[in-house]
């Protein structure tokens, strides 16, 4: 973490709360919930660790507004700091966590939502809160199990949830990188917010094939998980 980011991290204000549920819902890849102590806006993510010792790290929430509890969804990065002990979490054992923040908001514009792995909470958030159901949603991911939600999303988006996978084939599945499938476009709609979300790379390579299709910087809105 920068210095600023590590100063700005530091001051958040956290209150503890019991841990509801971890699932383990794909290889290393997990949902965790708590009751929901706030409200917040879909797009928003709250501060987490385990403890002082620990700087927080963001995650987006990937439930709905009006739900009980809070749900995050993360990826446990083997030499991480954090993920691997959020990981070994126990229900019924304490978390410290931030009132919800962010400014990657969803609305009821049309948009197209692009997500890259762990990515795709914020857009599960929207949707949960009742946004975005005429939307397209592109998901990328290197396997076919990397798809998280994609039960829910399909029933949501029976014709416009595009799920590129990088390293393996499978049915309804585009072979290749989301940026590839992008790529093949050959017009993008207009009067249309384009969503980014999840790797630095991902979103970089996005931006940069969007803006040579034409489209205008301010429909671009972008959240980078460095
Ligand atoms: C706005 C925002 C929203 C985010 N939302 C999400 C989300 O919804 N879900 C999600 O999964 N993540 C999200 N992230 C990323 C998240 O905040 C953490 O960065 C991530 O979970 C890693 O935390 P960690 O403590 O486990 O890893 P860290 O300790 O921070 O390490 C980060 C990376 O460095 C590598 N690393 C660390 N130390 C070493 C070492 N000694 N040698 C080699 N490699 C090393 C780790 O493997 C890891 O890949 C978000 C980030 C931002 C900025």
């Amino acid at each position: 973490m920068d210095g600023g980011l590590s100063n700005f991290m530091k001051s958040i204000r956290l209150v503890e709360v019991k841990i509801d549920s971890l699932t383990e819902i794909s290889e290393n890849v997990f949902v965790l919930s708590f009751k929901r102590l706030f409200d917040f806006l879909p797009g928003q993510v709250v501060a987490i660790t385990t403890g002082q010792d620990i700087p927080p790290r963001l995650y987006s929430i990937c439930s709905g507004t009006d739900e009980p509890r809070i749900s995050i969804l993360f990826n446990m990065k083997l030499e991480g700091e954090l993920t691997p002990r959020l990981a070994k979490i126990n229900v019924g054992d304490m978390v410290m966590v931030s009132a919800p923040f962010g400014a990657f908001l969803g609305d009821n514009e049309p948009a197209w939502w692009i997500a890259s792995g762990t990515g795709i909470a914020p857009y599960r958030s929207m949707v949960r809160s009742g946004l975005g159901r005429l939307n397209t949603l592109i998901h990328g991911g290197k396997t076919r199990d990397s798809f998280y939600f994609s039960d829910e999303l399909q029933q949501l988006y029976p014709d416009k949830y595009i799920r590129c996978c990088s390293q393996e084939t499978g049915e309804g599945l585009y072979s290749g990188r989301l940026t590839q499938w992008l790529k093949d476009q050959k017009t993008l709609p207009e009067n249309t917010n384009f969503y980014l979300c999840g790797s630095s790379e991902m979103v970089v390579e996005v931006r940069d094939i969007l803006l040579e299709k034409g489209v205008i910087i301010e429909k671009i809105m972008s959240e980078i998980y460095f």
